[in-house]
């Protein structure tokens, strides 16, 4: 067995390695883990809280055990014994003293040694006080349990939950990209909510980007880039940007945001982005700072098939305390498609009416109802049209466009309308590989996906989608 000196001087010779590795993040976690002791296999830690215990166990942990053992020189296999404390007595890092909070607001987090684990009570304080403030003004309904998961947002659903610190591989930064009224600042709530619950400590970060850009601007007329950067990088654990789309053409905020996503990814602290595109489908956004969104995970969320709408009509109609049968929910669900704020705002409506004019919701009134919104509805483009648009663009046949012909030229124009179709009529892939001749849907998928690509890099290719858009519409009217 190890005396407590050897347990304590290997722990310090480890600890020292580890330190060296990333100094800056290594003063950020320590000083919020307290060593207890080293002896007969088992190390024993002390952490201020879950997220910090969690943070350290995931990101240090194993380099430290694979130092100890090998200083050890025993066979391995070193338990590591954990304690929860806010109070602890010798943090592994000491804060520097700061009296108060006007801590060194050193521009670039990442260069500062500063630590900014544990808190000072009054810090401790301020962030209190800011988290019941993001808690006022999240929507109490967005948490990841009212949020209805299918296949079309299940990879958001899991990345998110996983950002959040719920399990699973988490990916930094996350980037959530979809169409309006998906669920995507939902999720961006749900996440602030579990961090908020869980971690109380966590200082939490949820500005939409036309709020970064405002705070950026404020804190350049008023002098005060100090606070700016406080806020967004020193005093952040937790970066959520909703609507990052909004930074198009702001070059100045965007610099700033390159440079706050830097210094927070040095960190490992987890960043979380929405849009509503892909990455490389932002306008007027430097290739620089796509090339951050994409380094993590990139998770869609798609239109939700028709079994989700419905669970999702259902979920709003319990969280409402609206009372509506089987038959009016698969109604709404098949009648609005693309948009699920439509849809809830649909069922609402439905349930107000109700209740105003004393009207039962049955099938009658809700297709009365149903049909003032349809004419609306965008839909009225159908995959025969665009079809009929590309194959005229392009010179070809309907049946060349649907055949079996591999031909780059034909498969080119296939898949220009196979993408056109996604964009427009929110098509699952399945739909897709059907509507141009029995195709697989993973062939449709890559189909999607290769334009996509293209159309951001090749200008030609553009031309021939903006040709083609432009002979829909005329089309149109
Ligand atoms: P976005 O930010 O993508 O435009 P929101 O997150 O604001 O969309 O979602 C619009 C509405 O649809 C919200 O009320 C949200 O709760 C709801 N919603 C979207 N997707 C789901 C889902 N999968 N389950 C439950 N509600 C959803
Ligand atoms: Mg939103």
């Amino acid at each position: 067995m190890q005396d407590t000196t050897t347990g304590n001087d290997i722990w310090l010779r480890a600890v020292e390695r580890t330190r060296s590795r990333s100094p800056a993040s290594f003063e950020q976690w320590f000083s919020g883990i307290q060593f207890d002791g080293l002896g007969d296999g088992v190390l024993e830690l002390t952490a201020r809280d879950e997220f910090v215990r969690d943070w350290v166990k995931d990101h240090f942990l194993p380099d430290l055990v694979e130092r100890i053992d090998q200083l050890l020189g025993g066979p391995g296999g070193l338990r590591v014994e954990w304690h929860i404390s806010s109070h602890l007595d010798s943090p592994v890092c000491r804060d520097e003293p700061h009296g108060d909070d006007s801590r060194a607001a050193a521009p670039g987090a990442s260069n500062s040694h500063t630590s900014v684990f544990p808190l000072p009570p009054r810090s401790e304080r301020k962030v209190r006080a800011a988290n019941a403030e993001l808690t006022a003004m999240l929507n109490p309904k967005h948490t990841f349990g009212n949020f209805v998961v299918g296949p079309s947002n299940e990879l958001a659903y899991a990345a998110a939950f996983a950002s959040a610190g719920g399990g699973g591989p988490r990916y930094n930064p996350l980037f959530l990209a979809g169409g309006t009224g998906l669920g995507k600042t939902h999720l961006m709530n749900a996440i602030a909510h579990k961090m908020l619950d869980e971690r109380a400590q966590a200082r939490v970060v949820y500005v939409s980007a036309e709020r970064f850009t405002n705070d950026f601007i404020e804190a350049l007329q008023h002098h005060r880039m100090d606070d700016f950067r406080t806020r967004y990088r020193n005093e952040c654990d937790v970066l959520l940007v909703d609507d990052i789309q909004f930074l198009a053409g702001r070059e100045q905020t965007q610099e700033e945001f390159f440079h706050t996503f830097n210094a927070l990814s040095e960190l490992d602290k987890p960043i979380v982005v929405t849009a509503d595109k892909y990455p490389q489908q932002l306008q007027r956004m430097p290739e620089r700072l796509v090339s951050r969104f994409t380094s993590g995970l990139v998770a869609d969320i798609q239109v939700p098939q028709l079994e989700t709408r419905v669970a999702i009509v259902r979920k709003k109609a319990n969280l409402e305390g609206i009372v509506i049968g089987d038959d009016i929910a698969v109604l709404l669900a098949q009648s609005i498609q693309s948009n699920v704020r439509e849809l809830e705002g649909a069922l609402i409506r439905l349930a107000a009416k109700s209740s105003l004019t004393g009207r039962p919701v049955d099938l009658e009134f809700a297709r009365s109802e149903l049909a003032m919104v349809a004419p609306h509805r965008p839909e009225h483009m159908s995959v025969t049209d665009i079809q009929r648009a590309v194959c005229s663009h392009f010179r070809l046949s309907t049946a060349e466009l649907l055949s079996k012909d591999r031909h780059k030229s034909v498969a080119f124009a296939r898949q220009v309308a196979m993408y056109l179709c996604r964009q427009r009529l929110k098509c699952s892939y399945p739909e897709l590989g059907r509507a141009f001749g029995n195709r697989d849907h993973t062939t449709a998928m890559s189909a999607v996906k290769r334009v996509e690509g293209l159309r951001n890099k090749d200008p030609q290719v553009n031309a021939h989608l903006e040709a083609i858009e432009q002979r829909l519409a005329s089309a149109q009217e």
